[in-house]
């Protein structure tokens, strides 16, 4: 057994009889598998993969057995039109380890994921594709690093097996922008591959397209992040669901991701200096401007820098008023939902206040 395996196990102790069955139960209707103590869940979002679930099914069992932990597959069917749920169901009935969430129509990836990350009970996360792009064999190695301590470990498709010109070389742009702009510096973010401690996989909220920029987002917690090479292959069958479009896509969710690492709590400060940046130079332009009318005598009324000088002005005020319209969001965000503006790894001799 490799060392990822025997650790994790070792902290699964005292998995009894209650244990989930290693046997698959072909019978409908049974209580769940008690799931307090599983070690390892994986999630995998499906879109249309009908013919890929078998065979993925197929190789993840393989390692995950080898594994020897006490594992769960959560599979969620992402509102797919073909034989995906169908296939889904027939494996659970014949195995009680994979879980189905079956989505109501197609929501995307990322709500995939969070849908899985919301209902997983291991201790820890792995994500992977269901179209057997991503190699379950390399799922013992991500483990073994997330055991010498890190909290999110993400797979590099050093080999990446997609069209070079629409996908690859934009990716890589993509990623050394996104590394630039966020300072959690990886060679690959949009890797399905990735592991997690369950506790960072179960504190990140996700929206939009964002499941790229997961190492990123749990940054704001403080994690340690870790890359390793995996291995990648074409898609087996059916058709990626994405194209060049997505990278331009990326580049606005970076944006936003940037903002929201930065300013959230404080908006006023990005906002406002922006506003004092304008108002100050209209200001400046003003004077310049009302020396000239009043001590020479000249005629202002037609010049384009007084239009410029009131335009600058006025957006420097809505940039301030626009701050503080955000500070009084970010109260209702967080106040709302009786979220903490910080995230507390341990506790040593205090009790936690939250319900
Ligand atoms: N997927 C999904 N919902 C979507 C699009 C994709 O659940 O709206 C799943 C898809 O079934 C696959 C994974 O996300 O398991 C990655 O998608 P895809 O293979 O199309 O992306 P690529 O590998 O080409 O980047
Ligand atoms: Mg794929």
């Amino acid at each position: 057994m490799n060392p990822a395996a025997s650790s994790l196990a070792g902290g699964a102790e005292g998995v009894g009889p209650e244990a989930p069955p290693l046997a698959p139960q072909p019978v409908p209707g049974l209580p769940p598998v008690p799931i307090a103590k599983l070690a390892l869940s994986v999630v995998v979002p499906f879109y249309n993969e009908e013919a890929n679930i078998v065979p993925w099914y197929q190789a993840l069992t393989v390692v995950l057995t080898e594994l020897a932990l006490p594992y769960e597959i959560v599979a969620v069917d992402d509102g797919s039109r073909d034989g995906t749920f169908a296939r889904l169901r027939e494996l659970h009935l014949a195995d009680r380890r994979l879980k189905v969430l079956r989505f109501r129509r197609n929501f995307g990836q990322t709500a995939a994921l969070s849908a899985g990350f919301d209902h997983v009970s291991g201790e820890v996360v792995v994500t992977m594709d269901g179209d057997l792009q991503n190699h379950p064999e390399d799922i013992p190695r991500l483990l073994a690093k997330i055991d010498e301590g890190y909290d999110i470990v993400s797979g590099w498709r050093v080999k990446r097996q997609d069209a070079q010109l629409t996908r690859v070389w934009p990716s890589r742009i993509a990623n050394a922008l996104v590394s630039l702009v966020t300072g959690v510096h990886l060679h690959d973010y949009g890797c399905s591959l990735k592991a997690y401690r369950s506790e960072v996989a179960k504190g990140i909220r996700l929206y939009g397209d964002l499941h790229r920029f997961i190492p990123a987002v749990a940054s704001y917690m403080g994690t340690a992040v870790a890359e390793i090479p995996v291995e990648h292959s074409p898609r087996r069958a059916g058709k990626s669901n994405y194209g060049l479009w997505r990278t331009v896509r990326v580049l606005l969710d970076l944006v936003a991701v940037r903002f929201f690492l930065s300013f959230l709590t404080k908006p006023i400060q990005i906002f406002g200096f922006l506003g004092l940046i304008s108002g100050g130079l209209g200001t400046l332009l003003g004077l310049y401007l009302a020396y000239l009318k009043i001590f020479l005598g000249e005629s202002i009324g037609s010049r384009p820098l007084l239009f410029l000088a009131g335009l600058l002005i006025l957006v420097g005020v809505q940039f301030i008023v626009l701050g503080l319209l955000g500070e009084v969001l970010t109260r209702v965000y967080y106040e709302v939902q009786g979220k903490r503006t910080y995230v507390i790894r341990e506790r040593l001799g205090l009790v936690s206040d939250e319900t």
